[in-house]
């Protein structure tokens, strides 16, 4: 789908530290908007700071949601706002196999089970904190009479996953309790992204994992899972996602304006706002290699706010610029 000769990249980075390695793995939906300019300039400062690897994954296992088209234009926009990455760009939609090889691994070790339950049988069930269906564990001890597998699902282990968080602090979750025995196969023959993630990153080597908030809570799943491969568990630092005035977060349903390039140094300087990294407001009107440059030389990932979500309404610039204000968003364009 992305040919590697034209989009991957060798960093020159002096510094080389072999112990880290980082990713930044959007889901080609759309276009990249700010939300996800500030998780992807999270992980790159953070990766660099360490002298680490920085790769990039396209997430477009749940193909139904894949817009055709949308990661060649992000990896467009990362390219025009100066970012670079290590090696070739991995996308998921060509990892089939590995995800197969995977829930087969789990299926000898009888850690996942298949599952008959319509979304409809579901609907008394309680919501886990992502606001997912808690699996009542109907099928767990084997399928109910006369009826067909739909889904396979993984035999969520008892007891807390605990894990420390470079920005949000202590983390803990009961998957068990608050999320039930989730779905790895979905009943449209569809890969479940809690699988396709752990595979990947187990794959790629990812030693740290920077990326939005709206993912804290895969994380217990993303751990269990990993630990029931017998691959190593990440480090993890959540960063704060970006919402509109109302508290949604930034996306194409919102009417999260797209990046674009002759906005960069503007949108990249909001990001390093946005991320506590308080940039100084002369670098507004200055080079992209500048800011990049000063970014590089002031980034600290204790400044982060260890928030959940930020409104960027918080952030407004000091001065508005001619231009508009490029954050976008419906209530604020
Ligand atoms: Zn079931």
């Amino acid at each position: 789908m992305i040919a590697p000769s034209q989009f991957s990249r060798q960093t020159s980075a002096a510094r080389r530290n072999d112990c880290y390695v980082g990713r930044f793995a959007p889901s080609p939906t759309g276009p990249l908007h700010f939300g996800s300019l500030a998780a992807a300039v999270g992980s790159y400062l953070e990766a660099r700071a360490q002298g680490g690897q920085w790769l990039l994954r396209m997430e477009d296992v749940d193909a139904p949601r894949t817009v055709a088209g949308a990661a060649e234009e992000i990896l467009r926009q990362l390219e025009a706002f100066g970012f670079e990455w290590d090696g070739a760009v991995v996308t998921q939609s060509e990892r089939l196999d590995s995800y197969r090889a995977a829930l087969e691994k789990l299926r000898a070790a009888g850690l996942v089970f298949p599952c008959a339950c319509s979304r409809k049988e579901m609907a008394d069930s309680g919501l886990a904190r992502d606001g997912s269906r808690r699996y009542p564990g109907t099928c767990r001890s084997g399928l109910p009479p006369g009826r067909e597998a739909r889904a396979w699902r993984f035999h969520a282990p008892a007891g807390e996953f605990i894990w420390h968080d470079a920005v949000q602090g202590e983390q803990a979750e009961d998957v068990a309790r608050d999320v039930g025995d989730f779905v790895l196969l979905r009943a449209d023959g569809q890969f479940a992204y809690q699988l396709a993630v752990v595979v990947d990153d187990a794959a790629q080597g990812v030693t740290h994992v920077v990326r939005g908030a709206d993912l804290l809570d895969s994380t217990g799943r993303q751990i269990a899972l990993l630990q029931a491969l017998g691959e190593p568990v990440p480090h993890y630092a959540h960063l704060p996602v970006a919402t509109n005035a109302q508290g949604e977060k930034l996306s194409k349903q919102t009417l999260a304006k797209t990046l674009v390039p002759a906005e960069s140094v503007s949108c990249l300087w909001h990001a390093l706002h946005f991320l506590g990294q308080e940039p100084p407001a002369a670098l507004q009107v200055e080079t992209l290699a500048e800011i990049w440059q000063w970014a590089h030389e002031n980034w600290a990932i204790a400044r982060v706010p260890r928030q959940r979500a930020r409104a960027i309404l918080d952030i407004q610039p000091r001065h508005s610029r001619e231009s508009g204000n490029p954050l976008g968003g419906a209530d604020i364009t």
